[in-house]
């Protein structure tokens, strides 16, 4: 067995390692959760424009009742006048109950033009049940996918501490003279520094070497160091 043999435990370690890290980074719910969150905002940037809508109506809604109020205290006090006997000229009292009638035309008409605002405030409450509703699903969705990336993570967490613990128990049989290399081939090539070259074929890039170059090769030790002519990593023979 070739003092390079070591070095492959750890890269397959160290690949594992790689690949449980890249999943972490890109577990799928995490822009699950980034979508919810874009329509959560959406949901209340409607909310808050029907609420706006809402206030208007209900405004507009007091202003009339106000108005109601006043001409009513108004009216009641003509009659109150009328009907009091304080006033005995037909022609002030032909006033006032002109006064009067027009006071409650008045009013007629404001109350129809509260009702045209309770009709227009029928369908802004409908729109904002339904937001509201969404809203709600969408807390529930946001809540059950931040449980599911927290399970997720402490998942590959777990796996990738054991990954790490073996990948430890592995480096310690490695000779301290091979690891300058391992280490800087792992940056260049991205993470896989090591490969074993089967009959002709580099498992690093999986393209063959030269008749030539495998020639040379097996002429040479096993604890020679080899780089594949292709890729350039190190090449671990029987
Ligand atoms: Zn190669």
């Amino acid at each position: 067995m070739s003092r390079w043999e070591s070095l492959l435990v750890v890269q397959d370690h160290d690949t594992r390692a790689d690949q449980l890290a890249h999943r972490l980074a890109t577990l799928p719910v995490r822009s699950q959760l980034t979508g919810v969150a874009d329509q959560i905002a959406d949901v209340d940037r409607r909310l808050a424009a029907v609420d706006d809508r809402k206030g208007e109506l209900s405004r507009s809604q007091q202003r009339l009742e106000d108005e109601i109020a006043s001409l009513s205290e108004r009216a009641d006090q003509a009659e109150k006048q009328l009907y009091s006997g304080s006033v005995s000229n037909p022609r002030e009292l032909q006033a006032l109950q002109d006064d009067v009638a027009s006071i409650r035309r008045r009013i007629s008409q404001i109350e129809d033009d509260e009702l045209e605002i309770m009709e227009l405030t029928e369908p802004v409450d409908a729109e904002r049940a339904t937001l509201v509703a969404e809203r709600d699903r969408l807390d529930a969705e946001q809540q059950r996918l931040s449980e599911q990336l927290a399970a997720d993570e402490a998942d590959i967490a777990a796996e990738l501490a054991t990954v790490r613990s073996e990948r430890d128990a592995a480096a310690s049989e490695v000779p301290d003279d091979l690891w300058p290399e391992y280490d800087a081939l792992r940056s260049q090539l991205g993470g896989v520094a090591v490969a074993r070259l089967v009959g002709t074929t580099c498992q690093g890039c999986h393209l063959s070497l030269s008749a030539v170059e495998v020639d040379r090769i097996r002429k040479l030790s096993p604890d020679e160091p080899v780089h594949c002519e292709e890729c350039g990593r190190l090449l671990v023979r029987d």
